[in-house]
């Protein structure tokens, strides 16, 4: 028998998860954040299981936060990456699942660049995947760590207004995040110049604006998004300046929101270009530094989770 509340071998995206299922890993998320915050933060839960960060593109704080959660619970951490596998000699990604699968590890962390990528790989291999970001997909632990990050200021989610601000099209933390909200029953607006918004972005059950005060009238939270320059085939801004005077989050744009609106970024920030320096390190509106401290108590929720289902046999 599987945990009921959250009946799944792995997490592949937030998408199909169900409003349960979501707060059932908020809550176990929240006796994580009790153990960070406390004298003793190693745990002894996953001794004896193996936890392997397979990474293929770019990470620090993902990556880091997912090997401090699993240490912390006492797993063995393997960080693998791309340049240092056989992978950079030319190893496909199903033959590398199938080798770590040969070694008999717990749970694969895994990040692409390709949509699809982590799907791909929980096909092939026995353990639990866990999706740390797929393309311009999904990143289910990062809308996690900003549910749990606005739950715990605001006390709910559902009737909140959320504004996703910047380029939507290449961000995989803005779908995760709009299925998040969705079904929570927050109301999520983006707000975005057009070339940097996915077609028919309306069909996600979002309102959309290409204005920043107009969208960020009266909204409870902005979630600040970074220019994804590695995904753009094309230019699709003039320039930095100019994005920057549109859709860069300042003081001024800011005071459309509500006074108490909160500020998040995903992170990595490109101060000056989507968000003014002073503004994101202002912790009376910022929680962008909350949101990296909520990323490992999301992640230990999830490897225990997940660990506990595999050893009862999910499917
Ligand atoms: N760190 C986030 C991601 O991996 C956001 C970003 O890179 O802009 O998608």
């Amino acid at each position: 028998m599987t945990d009921m509340n959250y009946p799944h071998r792995h997490l592949l995206g937030i998408e199909g998860l169900s409003p349960l299922e979501i707060s059932y890993l908020l809550d176990q998320s929240e006796r994580f954040v009790e153990v960070s915050r406390g004298p003793d933060r190693k745990l002894s839960t996953l001794i004896g299981k193996t936890v392997v960060n397979l990474f293929f593109e770019n990470s620090t704080r993902t990556r880091t936060s997912f090997e401090l959660a699993g240490k912390r619970l006492g797993a063995d951490v393997i960080n693998m990456t791309v340049g240092t596998s056989s992978v950079a000699k030319g190893e496909t990604l199903i033959d590398t699942a199938m080798t770590l699968n040969a070694m008999h590890i717990d749970v694969l962390v895994v990040r692409h660049a390709d949509s699809g990528a982590a799907k791909l790989l929980s096909d092939k291999v026995n353990c639990a995947v866990i999706n740390a970001g797929d393309g311009q997909h999904e990143h289910p632990t990062q809308a996690l760590l900003d549910a749990l990050t606005i739950r715990r200021r605001k006390g709910h989610l559902d009737g909140l207004s959320v504004a996703i601000c910047g380029d939507v099209r290449h961000s995989r933390v803005a779908r995760s995040n709009i299925h998040l909200l969705n079904v929570m029953g927050a109301q999520v607006r983006l707000i975005a110049p057009r070339t940097l918004l996915p077609a028919k972005a309306e069909a996600l059950g979002v309102e959309v604006f290409h204005d920043m005060r107009k969208g960020l009238k009266d909204v409870d939270i902005v979630m600040m998004l970074r220019l994804q320059n590695e995904r753009m085939t094309s230019n699709f801004i003039p320039s930095i300046r100019e994005y920057f005077h549109f859709f860069g989050l300042d003081y001024d744009k800011l005071s459309a929101a509500k006074p108490d609106a909160l500020i998040m970024h995903p992170g990595p920030m490109n101060r000056g270009v989507e968000i003014d320096s002073d503004l994101a390190d202002d912790v009376e509106r910022s929680v962008i530094r909350e949101q990296v401290e909520m990323g490992v108590a999301v992640r230990m929720a999830c490897l225990d989770v997940l660990t506990a289902n595999l050893s009862k046999g999910a499917a």
